[in-house]
């Protein structure tokens, strides 16, 4: 009998893992379940089409086709609602079984909801989906003003949404600056202008008490900590990922935020896998263990599963990932963990240019760079190297800087 692998979620985790396994297994029985109803699209993309800047069909990576042509079955809107890891078999919610020789969970997560009255009004969106999209996109049309909350990558992702769709946004941070943890005031006033330009204002110090609805249930305000109201028909919650465990609770399988595995993305379960930005893995370059949430590493940890779920201990995963934000006319980078670390170091570079970054006992951890992106590879290939720079974070700083520009120095 052929091996038969089974893969639970198709985005680009599960996505990559299934061409992968085709590549190296020719015969081997392959299926991909996603309780979505559309196959793998572009998540970075879709905030693109909430825009108004791009159509539908661009978005798509892969049609029913691409699947079939490969051999894979594919089955959509088909929640997994089981795992039995002593019979090596899931379960579906419509009782459907399958039973596997190797599972791979690629399941992602799920954005979390304020925990505050009217939250799940009509008119307050959270994004993850393309489904999401869609909804995100028409709402915003109709809207005059809006109100964001979540100072992270996906808020100012409905910012710019807001920004082009022409509404006005009032954009509630807890802090005093947007992505506290990963730059400082004065990065991030870059950010802020950025914004105000957009008719995104900042709020600090605020946040959400909750959501006053009008009389069919549409969104109409949110009241802040501080009492103020700031009128809204339309809201954007992008507060962070509940990561999807609970199909792994009652099983053996090990789970701390996410799903732990190793660098080969094995869980402490011999024949399951997981991959993506649910696993909690041990990071080679952090010399720790991460998360990540990021399309390219995403994508990486599908194809490095697969390799190992087919032969273990074929390939580790090794990988500095990075984000970017395009929204802007300036570019925005975010590379490695870049809210982790125990000193950092930053520098105005120029006119609208900025760059920090995060160590972890001098070693480059992670960081952000704006305006100039020049010195990105230079920091990936310290980080990747794990090099001590503790004593030299100066010359880091400086405008053109290489890695040739760093003193052979060893660690004190
Ligand atoms: C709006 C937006 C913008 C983004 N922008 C960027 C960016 O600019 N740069 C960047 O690097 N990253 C970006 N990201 C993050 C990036 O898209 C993710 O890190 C990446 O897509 C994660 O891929 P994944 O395959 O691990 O998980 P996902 O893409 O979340 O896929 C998991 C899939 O599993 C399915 N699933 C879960 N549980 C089950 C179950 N029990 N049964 C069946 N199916 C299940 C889910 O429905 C989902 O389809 C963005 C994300 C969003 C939402």
């Amino acid at each position: 009998m052929s091996e038969s692998y089974v893969i639970v979620g198709d985005g680009v985790a599960g996505s990559s893992a299934a061409e992968t396994l085709r590549e190296e297994r020719p015969d081997a029985d392959i299926t991909v379940i996603t309780d979505e109803g559309e196959a793998l699209y572009n998540r970075i993309l879709i905030k693109e089409f909430a825009k108004g800047k791009l159509p539908e069909a661009p978005i798509s990576i892969h049609d029913e086709e691409w699947y079939a042509e490969r051999d894979i079955d594919l089955r959509l809107n088909t929640l997994v609602v089981d795992i039995d890891v002593e019979s090596d078999e899931i379960r579906t919610h419509e009782e459907e079984v399958f039973a596997y020789d190797s599972l791979l969970l690629a399941i992602g997560g799920t954005p979390q909801q304020l925990p505050v009255e009217n939250a799940d009004a009509d008119g307050v969106h959270h994004f993850w989906t393309f489904q999401d999209a869609r909804r995100i996109k028409e709402s915003v049309e109709d809207a005059d003003s809006g109100v964001i909350v979540g100072a992270g990558l996906l808020g100012i992702d409905f910012a710019a949404i807001c920004g082009a769709q022409d509404v006005e946004a009032k954009y509630l941070m807890r802090g005093d600056s947007w992505w506290r943890y990963a730059l400082s005031n004065e990065g991030a006033e870059i950010m802020h202008e950025a914004m105000r330009e957009r008719g995104v204002e900042p709020v600090f110090d605020s946040g959400v008490d909750r959501f006053e609805v009008d009389e069919d249930g549409h969104v109409e305000a949110a009241i802040d900590p501080n009492g103020e109201r700031y009128e809204c028909d339309f809201a954007g919650v992008a507060i962070g990922l509940n990561f999807n465990t609970e199909i792994v609770e009652d099983t053996p399988v090990e789970t701390d935020d996410g799903i732990l595995v190793d660098e080969y993305m094995r869980t402490n379960v011999d024949n399951v896998f997981a991959a993506g930005d649910i696993t909690e893995f041990n990071d080679l370059v952090l010399g720790d263990r991460a998360q990540n949430g990021a399309w390219g590493s995403a994508k990486e940890q599908g194809t490095i599963a697969a390799r190992n779920m087919v032969e273990y201990g074929a390939e580790e995963f090794r990988w500095v990932s990075s984000y970017s934000i395009t929204h802007f006319e300036f570019p925005f980078l975010s590379f490695g963990h870049p809210t982790l670390g125990d000193e950092s170091v930053e520098a105005t570079t120029g006119e609208g240019e900025w760059r920090r970054l995060a160590l972890k006992d001098g070693r480059i951890v992670g960081g952000v760079l704006i305006g100039d992106l020049a010195p990105q590879s230079a920091y990936k290939q310290l980080m990747r190297e794990r090099r001590y720079v503790g004593d030299q974070t100066d010359v880091l700083m400086e405008e053109g800087f290489s890695v040739d520009d760093l003193a052979q120095t060893s660690e004190p």
